[in-house]
């Protein structure tokens, strides 16, 4: 052992670092958190700051006072932080502090504002398996920043999409699956145990039974809540007062919306990173989030990923949102109003967590001292929601007044450089304050009273920690000073003292100083732990708030880009007059042009739309559209269209386009076919199923036949109104064969050879493709141009009537045979013997015409 290692202090180093092998320790010395060993050779490369060695031990440190940043990036970087903490100050004569633990932070478990982003929820997962019953599974999921708490039985495959779909930044899980790489944390098996998960929950929420909140009979979503608390405890190490109870929910309660669908209609995130066009401005969200506060962004953003499937819910918000709309002046009085309100979802976290600094628990009773603001124009309105909103914010005004009369106007970020108690709070601060002020004021009378006196004009009285208050004396003046003076240290040109006087004034003021910062300290807490107190009430305001802001964000939109409330139809009807995609029609004004509206229409008998059209005519945009237009209606938006009647949806899905996933590790054609199957599996006759496209990933024939295949059995077996937009033309025999399948296509207006897209959808089935002009519009060298309309050419030629109703007949397939294949053959069958050479000649002649 090196001579560091063995010392009390290296001890206690191990000892420490015995508890959290997993995660880098950060070991608070004096004013700098020090990491030794592999940690700090980790910290160091990660955070670029210099790896120093002491007597043959790695380390390295940050300053306490700035750890902030250092610990965002290494949480960002999927770090594990443990903070040691000094939990007793450094007395003099005594050799070792006692040092603890006082929180780990995880991906899944960061409150600080500088590895959150406001406007998203950061989730932290546990899992709970049944290991007699493989497929089934519960999560429970929880977000430690705001005190959202949920849990959800699922089938066991569908644990990895939701994960996704939540953007879970940890889960917890009693042994390593593969499906999860990444985020997993893993526990031990005891920790899933049901008597002990329910006995903590039990504990925690101080409930005699579980059965309360909807999941007392599901044992899975027990152990899955359980575990995260579990973990939470261990590593939080606070109250948690906060949390909310976890919030029971099946899965049928709300429309479920699978990452692929989420992706493709870019409801929050874009398919394309900005480098590649596209952006932030091509989401959903983008169009919908005029929310004004973090909390309900978060809300809204959760809504969009999550729409309600419930009907009276969905007009509770609607009627809401509807008359906010029309009244615009209490609107945009109530959106000012909220402007002013921080977050209070994340400031509470902090408050019951006891990391919350003055400013912050300012913050907060700052924000409810709006309530009462935002109540007064509130109770004007009749719509049912709105009046439970009013009736959920709680007056808290005996936390407000207290916290704002307790603390000082502009408080320090850092309890430590005090000042944060107002003056006449305490009166024993208030006397102490005075001895400081007035103690520092005597100081200084004292120097011009001893340079009067001594006649030393270069007198000073000075401070410093070790010496505490001294009269400093040059050398040459030496001779001048008197007799009652105390020598108390030689520098080189001059000489300190001390007087008794002095003495007696400094101790009276360090006295006061240190006995400040505890009073300060020990009346702040009592706030803070005060506040933390109404940790319920606060969570029930911030979430009305939250809800209010985003009810007040979609009528904002309603106003803005004129969208109309949805009605909703007993009969499976989906009809929409005049409808718009959301997205594109926004990008679409800012370049000055004019977005095309256009009607969709299925309903019981006629369900399936196959749609043809050009490339570039606007199918992906209509399918799109038709997507957006139930989740927008089902999350309580108005929508874009002139009328919409739409039926409530279960689900929402959608295959679009060739996003290929090659990074992990499936083909393009693959990844088609992967997610092909999902919806053949589980759309139902009350789902919306959005298809673009199948079956281009692989050959002509194959992929017709597939296409074919599919909405046959989307028609016949699952029942779903289903958008199909498809390059193959064979297709739109369909119509004829089935009696739920119409035709539309997109059209387009020819101008020579030149065409004009139109963008409008019309009945029946396209007559062209125009594939080659749109390449052409794409600037494809010419000469590739005139090729291809002259295999084309040659092509339609060749081309065979389409079949009625036997299986297709795809002739797109002779395209890719090699030119000529067919001259090929029929040279192959001519009988030589029995030709004349003239004969010959003319055979020859003919198809090297045909040739050229
Ligand atoms: P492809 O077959 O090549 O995928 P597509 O038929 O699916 O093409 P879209 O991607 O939907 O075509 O539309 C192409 C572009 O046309 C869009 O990016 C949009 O800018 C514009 N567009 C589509 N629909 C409309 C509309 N109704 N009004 C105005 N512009 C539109």
């Amino acid at each position: 052992m090196t001579e560091i290692q063995s010392t009390p202090l290296m001890r206690q180093y191990h000892a420490i670092k015995q508890q959290v092998p997993n995660a880098l320790l950060l070991f608070r010395l004096g004013d700098f958190y020090e990491m030794f060993f592999e940690d700090a050779a980790t910290a160091a490369r990660e955070l670029s700051i210099t790896l120093t060695a002491r007597h043959g031990t790695p380390m390295c440190g940050v300053p306490y006072h700035a750890s902030d940043g250092y610990i965002a990036k290494l949480i960002q970087r999927g770090y594990r932080v443990a903070i040691c903490e000094q939990t007793e100050a450094a007395g003099q004569g005594k050799k070792l502090v006692n040092r603890e633990i006082a929180r780990i932070i995880t991906p899944g478990t960061a409150t600080e504002a500088n590895v959150l982003n406001a406007k998203e929820n950061n989730y932290l997962g546990a899992v709970g398996r049944d290991s007699k019953d493989p497929l089934r599974a519960a999560l429970a999921y929880v977000d430690v920043s705001t005190g959202e708490f949920r849990v959800t039985l699922l089938p066991a495959h569908e644990v990895a999409p939701l994960v996704e779909s939540l953007n879970i930044k940890e889960i917890l899980l009693p042994v390593k699956d593969h499906t999860l790489s990444g985020l997993q944390t893993t526990l031990e098996p005891w920790v899933f145990d049901y008597e002990y998960c329910e006995r903590l929950l039990k504990e925690h929420f101080k409930l005699l039974s579980l059965d309360g909140f909807g999941m007392g009979a599901q044992p899975l979503a027990v152990s899955a809540a359980g575990a995260l608390l579990h973990y939470l405890k261990d590593t939080q190490k606070a109250a948690l007062d906060h949390l909310d109870r976890p919030g029971y929910y099946e899965r049928g309660e709300a429309m479920v919306l699978d990452p692929v669908t989420v992706r493709n209609l870019e409801l929050v995130d874009p398919i394309f990173s900005s480098d590649l066009g596209g952006g932030k401005s091509s989401t959903l969200i983008s169009v919908l989030d005029e929310t004004v506060t973090g909390m309900g962004a978060r809300m809204l953003r959760r809504r969009l990923l999550r729409p309600s499937v419930q009907q009276n819910e969905i007009e509770a918000r609607l009627d809401a949102v509807e008359e906010l709309r029309s009244a615009t002046i209490p609107r945009t009085g109530l959106r000012d109003k909220l402007q002013g309100v921080y977050d209070i979802e994340r400031l509470l976290a902090k408050v019951t967590m006891n990391t919350a600094g003055p400013r912050e628990l300012l913050a907060l009773a700052k924000s409810l001292n709006l309530v009462p603001a935002i109540q007064t124009p509130l109770r004007g309105f009749g719509a049912a929601l709105l009046q439970h909103l009013n009736a959920q914010l709680v007056d808290l005004s005996e936390l407000r007044t207290r916290v704002l009369q307790g603390l000082s106007d502009e408080p320090p970020v850092s309890i430590v450089d005090g000042g944060v108690i107002r003056d006449g709070v305490d009166p024993e601060l208030d006397q102490l304050r005075d001895i400081q002020r007035n103690g520092k004021q005597y100081v200084a009378q004292v120097e011009v009273r001893e340079r009067e006196r001594t006649n030393i004009q270069s007198l000073k009285v000075r401070f410093n920690n070790v010496f505490g208050y001294y009269i400093e004396i040059s050398k040459s003046n030496l001779h001048l000073v008197p007799s009652d003076y105390d020598r108390k240290q030689t520098l080189v040109n001059a000489e300190r003292f001390t007087t008794p006087e002095l003495k007696e004034l400094e101790s009276k003021i360090l006295e006061a100083e240190e006995r400040i910062q505890t009073i300060e300290k020990q009346l702040f807490t009592e706030l803070r732990l005060f506040a933390a107190s109404f940790a319920l009430g606060i969570r029930q305001t911030a979430t009305a708030l939250a809800e209010l802001d985003v009810l007040l964000a979609l009528a904002e939109v309603a106003v803005s880009r004129r969208y109309t409330r949805p009605r909703f139809s007993t009969n499976n009807e989906f009809r929409v007059v005049g409808g718009r995609h959301p997205v594109v029609e926004k990008l679409v004004e800012a370049d000055a042009a004019r977005f095309i509206p256009n009607d969709i229409f299925l309903d019981s008998s006629k369900f399936v739309a196959v749609i043809t059209g050009p490339n570039m005519g606007g199918k992906s945009t209509y399918l799109r559209q038709a997507a957006m237009m139930s989740i927008l209606a089902q999350i309580g938006s108005f929508v874009p269209a002139e009328e919409a009647l739409l039926p409530v949806v279960d689900r929402v899905f959608t295959r679009i386009g060739a996003a290929d996933n090659l990074a992990r590790g499936r083909s393009t054609f693959m990844v088609e076919m992967t997610e092909t199957a999902l919806i053949l599996n589980t759309a139902t006759n009350r789902s919306l199923v959005v298809l673009d496209e199948i079956g281009r990933g692989t050959s002509t024939y194959d992929g017709l036949a597939l296409a074919w295949a599919v909405v046959e059995f989307l028609h016949q077996r699952v029942g779903a109104k289903t958008l199909f937009a498809t390059h193959y033309h064979e297709l739109t025999v369909l119509e004829e064969n089935l009696p739920g399948v119409r035709n539309l296509h997109v059209s387009v207006k020819e101008a020579g050879d030149q065409i004009i897209f139109l963008r409008k959808v019309e009945p029946g089935a396209a007559g062209k493709s125009f594939g080659i002009e749109v390449a052409r519009l794409a600037a494809l060298p010419e000469v590739v141009i005139d090729r291809a309309r002259q295999i084309l050419a040659l092509h339609e030629k060749q081309q065979l009537t389409p079949p009625g109703d036997r299986a297709p007949e795809p002739m797109q397939i002779q395209l890719f045979e090699p030119v000529g294949g067919n001259i090929a053959s029929r040279i192959r069958a001519l009988k030589l013997d029995d030709l004349r050479p003239i004969e010959a000649l003319q055979i020859l002649a003919e198809l090297q015409k045909e040739l050229q």
